[in-house]
């Protein structure tokens, strides 16, 4: 016997109409490259999603083609977000900051068809133009209405569209979107989405206990929708019809402290380096920003230090921390306190709101040891392993990373994590990242965290060095804040307050700046090559 209720499919397609039949006076607004506001509104959205899905069915794009993108975040990328699965193709966002190699080597392998490029990214499609052969080529006029020879231009391609256009007949399992992961280990990966995966996890990161948006929100998407869909967030702001803000090109932090005043922003998502850059500038220049008093701020994509959390809850800006993967479309958890919690003392709070928080609704999740699952006590470490409706079950033709499912059926994540009695997970560090000292094992993210919780400290990592006696043993490399200076002796006593000796980094390297990922992150594979051969005293 089955249930008596219709089989729906859960589409983007129902977002799509979603908005257009409800939001359509809601706007979306974009940051240009010569810093302009470009303003549409969800009902323009809308007409030119369904014309641009039109026009590209007669260009020639069948079931499950790929069309790539390189954009940044703007309304005409929201378009192609839409437009392409629901034509029935897969969006392929392509992460601008690779180098040519690494994306000619990803669009090759996705076998892309078609390409949409914004006109200032041009430079990029040229330096790989030698090695990849799109079908056709679109150049979105961001700044400039010439197009390039031997492409088109975006807005014709959008006027090509006649009459009304017809969603084809898509089913809930049919592939909609794509992103790889980057290739610090092995080659890129790609991570295929479907529609119901993409439609479960909008409706899991909408949940009060998640992002918690809705319709009288105005979000800024921070992180790039060239990489895990930007957190599912212009999915979600359509689903339930809150105004969009992008910053196009541009994301230093006065830049989007003045999009964030000026457009009353009340959601905003982003990694931490970029929350750091914030919070600095407006510890520099108090009142400068008239920010809206409801402001929210998302962080994950890495650990936020647990001073940075304090420091802009002091500024009245309210974290929700959440942890992620691009397998994961990208969101796995969420940082919210239990109601039993919220009367707790605020260093017991803080402990609490530095995890990477509870799985989202769907999401399994176990942390497994060579000796088997470890149990919920929050000290026990073991790998990360999760399984859900939105977690990749394989990579895009890659059959050679299967060993990153178990033969239950777990995905292995690489990050290693302890789960405490209430069930809130702690990243501890990610495999590849792991110090292991005479055997004895240090949290690189735990000493990070506290370092960065110095008042001389803007920004900190720890790596393993290798160690003629203990194999291998912590190096701290910091950058002070402007104007302060701190001795290496003076930092690891202070670290002496919080750690076993052991575990204390035995040297403190002092830099410039902290090298980053494509995505802001710090790069900590860049800083085991320079250090690689020091030499401890
Ligand atoms: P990559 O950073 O390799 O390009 P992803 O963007 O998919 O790929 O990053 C996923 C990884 O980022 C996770 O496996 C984890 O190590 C790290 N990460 C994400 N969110 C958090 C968080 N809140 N705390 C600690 N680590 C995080």
């Amino acid at each position: 016997m089955s249930g008596t209720m219709m089989d729906f499919p859960l589409t983007l397609v129902a977002v799509l109409e979603r908005v257009g039949k409800y939001f359509g006076k809601i706007e979306v607004v974009s940051r240009r490259p010569d810093r302009s506001l470009h303003r549409t509104t969800y009902a323009q959205v809308y007409r030119r999603a369904r014309a641009l899905a039109q026009a590209l069915q007669h260009a020639g794009l069948g079931h499950g083609d790929r069309v790539a993108t390189l954009c940044w975040n703007h309304a005409e990328h929201l378009e192609a977000y839409f437009a392409v699965p629901c034509a029935g193709g897969v969006l392929h966002t392509l992460n601008l900051r690779l180098s040519p190699g690494e994306l000619s080597y990803i669009v090759r392998h996705a076998g892309d068809k078609f390409l949409i490029i914004d006109d200032v990214l041009f430079p990029i499609y040229e330096k790989m133009r030698g090695e990849v052969s799109f079908e056709r080529v679109w150049v979105v006029p961001t700044i400039s209405s010439t197009t390039p020879a031997g492409c088109e231009n975006y807005e014709q391609l959008i006027t090509t569209a006649r009459g009304e256009f017809q969603y084809p007949a898509l089913n809930e399992n049919d592939p909609a979107a794509m992103c790889y992961t980057s290739g610090t280990t092995g080659p890129p990966k790609g991570v295929l989405y479907s529609h119901r995966s993409l439609v479960l996890h909008t409706l899991a990161i909408g949940m009060a206990d998640t992002f918690d948006l809705r319709q009288r929100d105005v979000l800024l998407p921070v992180v790039p929708m060239f990489h895990a869909n930007a957190w599912g967030l212009p999915f979600l702001a359509a689903m339930v019809g809150a105004k969009l803000v992008f910053p196009g090109p541009h994301y230093d932090p006065a830049s989007l402290l003045e999009l964030m005043a000026g457009e009353q922003v009340t959601f905003a998502a982003g990694v931490p380096t970029v929350w750091m850059g914030v919070l600095e500038a407006l510890e520099k220049n108090p009142g400068r920003w008239k920010l809206a008093a409801d402001l929210r701020l998302g962080i994950g994509g890495a650990a936020p230090p647990e001073a940075l959390i304090r420091a802009l809850d002091s500024l009245g800006l309210r974290t929700m921390h959440s942890w992620g993967m691009t397998e994961l479309t990208p969101v796995g958890t969420a940082g919210t306190l239990k109601s039993y919690m919220l009367d707790w003392p605020d260093d017991e709070k803080y402990a609490v709101k530095r995890l990477q928080g509870l799985p989202l609704p769907f999401v399994e999740v176990r942390a497994v040891s060579e000796q088997g699952e470890v149990p919920w006590d929050g000290e026990s470490v073991g790998e990360l392993q999760v399984r859900g409706p939105f977690v990749a079950a394989s990579y895009y033709n890659l059959p050679e990373a299967a060993d990153r499912w178990t033969n239950d059926g777990w995905f292995r994540t690489g990050d290693v994590a302890a789960i405490d009695p209430e069930g809130y997970i702690k990243i501890a560090d990610r495999t590849k990242d792991l110090i292991k000292s005479g055997g004895e094992w240090i949290s690189s993210v735990d000493l990070e965290s506290a370092l960065m919780g110095h008042p001389a400290v803007k920004e900190a990592a720890v790596i393993a060095v290798a160690h003629p006696k203990w194999l291998e043993r912590p190096l701290a490399v910091v950058v002070c804040k402007d104007g302060w200076t701190i001795s290496a002796e003076d930092l690891r006593a202070f670290l002496g307050w919080k750690f076993a000796k052991w575990q204390i980094p035995d040297a403190v390297e002092f830099v410039e700046a902290l090298p980053r990922t494509s995505v802001g992150k710090f790069k900590k594979s860049e800083l085991r090559e320079r250090y690689q051969n020091w030499k401890w005293k």
